[in-house]
């Protein structure tokens, strides 16, 4: 390609152009960006809302300049549609139209706020992260909806803070998502050491000002509410032009081309939190994590430009979290119907484990370790191998 636009400003969209950069492209490299800023990265936005100063957070920078890298770089001006015809693809935005030989779709993802929740306030961007701050003075009392991975490092880092937290999660467990519900609620204890009530079970039916108030009446007084129940691939703008998921995402093959109907648009690249990538090994991967938007867009650009060179990678998903005063580590993606195996004690000092096994199979889909740093690398080996592990059950 000779004009490649990157929309979306985020981790996902640095990377891509650093890749093709790296990779040799020296076409034309715009970018377009919805929040005014220079790329940032967001872990650090949970993780350390109330113990650093606030410009640290936007230097706690993603270690590329992008304005370097790019022609252009427009960071407030968010793209509206998508046309992708034979030759490439058009995008419309407030100002202008550009046409290019392909358009990377990188607009990572929105936080869900349901209908009525006017009260609650969400976390995705620095900006949310400035509000929420401002709001949690010791003292307050923060219920926060969802026992996910921001709920629980938000819950973290405000007890800690001298808040009184309440977290409200409708699944039995926290990270029940994730993790399902047998392992998930072995975290539950975190919460109670942390000094945090975890409410499980519990369906949110209203959040007014003061209070969120539970489907069986009971009333949860707050002086903050933050909406932590996950979030959705920000794609509505292209939803004219590609076939979307329910929740927003793109389907795309090993390369990241996306999928039409009759296969890879040969135009359109999605990647980051907006992609559902094709895996050998691991079936459809969500986007959603730090990892994918980090190393996805090398996989690409080889394809990019020089395709057929060299088949894709299959890199395992890896997800990091630290809350509750425990470091979490995940690599594969567990099915629902996998069978948990814990090893380790959860309740002692030296941290433990589990991992997910294929039903009947001694073929591990997932592993998860609990404050077992030294265990992290002899996990990245194993899931950077061609095919899924196979470990004798113990
Ligand atoms: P984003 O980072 O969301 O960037 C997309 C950008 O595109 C945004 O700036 C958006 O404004 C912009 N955009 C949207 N629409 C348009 C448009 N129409 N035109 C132009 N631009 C547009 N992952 C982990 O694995 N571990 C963690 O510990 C972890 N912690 C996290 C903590 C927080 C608080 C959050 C919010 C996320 C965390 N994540 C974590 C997830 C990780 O940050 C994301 O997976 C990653 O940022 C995805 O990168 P992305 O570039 O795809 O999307």
């Amino acid at each position: 390609p000779r004009s490649v636009l990157v929309v979306g400003a985020g981790l996902a969209a640095t990377q891509t152009a650093a890749a093709l950069r790296e990779q040799g492209f020296d076409g034309r490299l715009t970018v377009l960006g919805a929040e005014g800023v220079a790329p940032y990265d967001r872990p650090p936005l949970s993780k350390h809302l109330l113990d650093r100063p606030a410009p640290e957070w936007l230097s706690d920078e993603i270690g590329v300049d992008l304005s370097s890298l790019a022609d252009e770089t427009a960071y407030d001006e968010p793209a509206r549609t998508l046309v992708v015809h034979d030759e490439g693809a058009t995008v419309t935005t407030d100002r202008r139209e550009l046409t290019v030989d392909v358009v990377v779709v990188a607009t990572g993802a929105r936080a869900v706020r349901p209908a009525g929740w006017d009260h609650a306030l969400t976390l995705h961007t620095a900006a949310d992260a400035a509000a929420l701050r401002s709001r949690l003075v010791p003292g307050a009392r923060l219920v926060v909806i969802g026992a996910g991975w921001i709920g629980g490092e938000v819950a973290g880092v405000a007890a800690a803070a001298g808040l009184d937290v309440t977290v409200v999660e409708a699944a039995p467990a926290p990270l029940a998502g994730p993790l399902g519900a047998r392992i998930g609620a072995l975290a539950a204890r975190w919460y109670d050491e942390a000094g945090v009530r975890l409410v499980l079970g519990a369906q949110v039916a209203g959040v007014s000002a003061d209070a969120v108030t539970l489907a069986d009446g009971r009333r949860v007084p707050a002086d903050v509410v933050l909406a932590a129940v996950g979030a959705r691939p920000a794609t509505a703008w292209v939803a004219d032009a590609l076939p979307r998921e329910r929740d927003g995402s793109l389907r795309t093959d090993e390369s990241f081309a996306v999928l039409g109907p009759d296969g890879p648009l040969p135009h359109v690249r999605a990647v980051g939190d907006v992609a559902l990538r094709r895996s050998a090994r691991h079936g459809w991967v969500p986007g959603g994590h730090w990892d994918g938007a980090l190393h996805g867009p090398a996989e690409f650009a080889a394809d990019l430009l020089r395709p057929g060179d060299r088949s894709p990678g299959d890199r395992a998903p890896y997800v990091f979290s630290t809350m509750l005063g425990h470091s979490l580590t995940l690599f594969g993606l567990p099915a629902p119907d996998d069978e948990p195996l814990v090893l380790g004690d959860p309740a002692g000092p030296e941290g433990w484990s589990a991992r997910w096994y294929r039903p009947g199979t001694d073929t591990v889909t997932a592993a998860l370790t609990v404050d077992r740093p030294r265990e992290v690398s002899s996990l990245r080996r194993l899931f950077a191998a061609p095919t899924l592990p196979a470990l004798p059950r113990p």
